[in-house]
């Protein structure tokens, strides 16, 4: 089988940096992609601030207001502009805002410099924006850990909110709100079982999903039906913590081997 080419991973940083320790990742991708220089670029809108209106507009067009219905772009209100302007800046942070995934990675997209738009350059942006992808089977939007392609968005957000918890964090919680009791207590109960925000584990945890950002690039598929390897599709947040922390094993056999061949 031939070497399969990767000239480098771009690992962008949009609001992550306290959650992850992205040098820590990027020391990861060195150590399983050997050769391929990896380099950790920063903010993606850092460099637009300038002009940030017309980012500030355009990420607050593909905002999901109703889950049920399929985006479709239209002018923000002034405020919301407002608001995307003050958290690319900075200023505010965001929490219970869900935006198109795949239009949030053609935005993203569109800040990679010219000459490195090209199959051998695996752009990955990290971010903690959370988003969701249209499903035409529901006919509704869910929410989502990633979303890969020629260029890859990754949401700390997402591997927190994405994957369902245990049914019985489900069944309990309700209980908890008809009873009016606080939810912290539920959630010390089910401590460990589910990727939470500011959890230690969730560098660990991304570093399986950069690996299937990688993947796709290599093959076209980032997935893999071995439930213990870290390219496992886990919709589940006891599956994702088992194929990322607990499995024993990083990656099957078969992308074992795949991955020697990458340099
Ligand atoms: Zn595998």
């Amino acid at each position: 089988m031939k070497a399969i080419r990767v000239d480098a991973v771009l690992l962008y940083d949009e609001g992550t940096a306290e959650q992850l320790n992205i040098e820590e990742i990027a020391g990861y991708l060195r150590d399983k992609l050997k050769r391929v220089p990896v380099e950790v670029r920063g903010n993606p809108l850092a460099s637009c601030r300038e002009k940030d209106p017309d980012w500030a507009r355009a990420l607050a067009s593909i905002k999901i207001q109703d889950a049920g219905r399929k985006l479709a772009i239209s002018e923000p209100l002034y405020g919301e502009v407002q608001y995307e302007q003050r958290r690319i800046l900075g200023k505010t942070r965001a929490f219970g805002v869900l935006y198109d995934g795949f239009h949030l990675l053609r935005i993203f997209s569109e800040l990679i410099p010219r000459g490195e738009r090209a199959p051998g350059f695996v752009h990955i942006f990290l971010t903690n924006r959370l988003f969701a992808t249209w499903d035409d089977g529901d006919r509704r939007y869910h929410a989502r850990t990633s979303v890969y392609g020629l260029s890859s968005v990754i949401s700390t957000t997402g591997i927190v909110e994405a994957p369902a918890r245990p049914r019985e964090y489900y069944i309990l919680k309700r209980q908890y709100e008809m009873l009016g009791k606080d939810l912290l207590g539920l959630k010390e109960r089910f401590k460990g079982s589910f990727i939470d925000y500011e959890d230690t584990r969730l560098t660990e945890v991304v570093k399986g999903y950069v690996m299937q950002a990688v993947l796709y690039s290599l093959t076209g598929d980032p997935f893999c039906d071995d439930r213990g390897c870290r390219l496992y599709n886990a919709h589940w947040q006891e599956e994702l913590i088992f194929a990322q922390l607990e499995s024993g094993y990083e990656f099957c056999l078969r992308h074992t081997g795949l991955l020697q061949l990458v340099g």
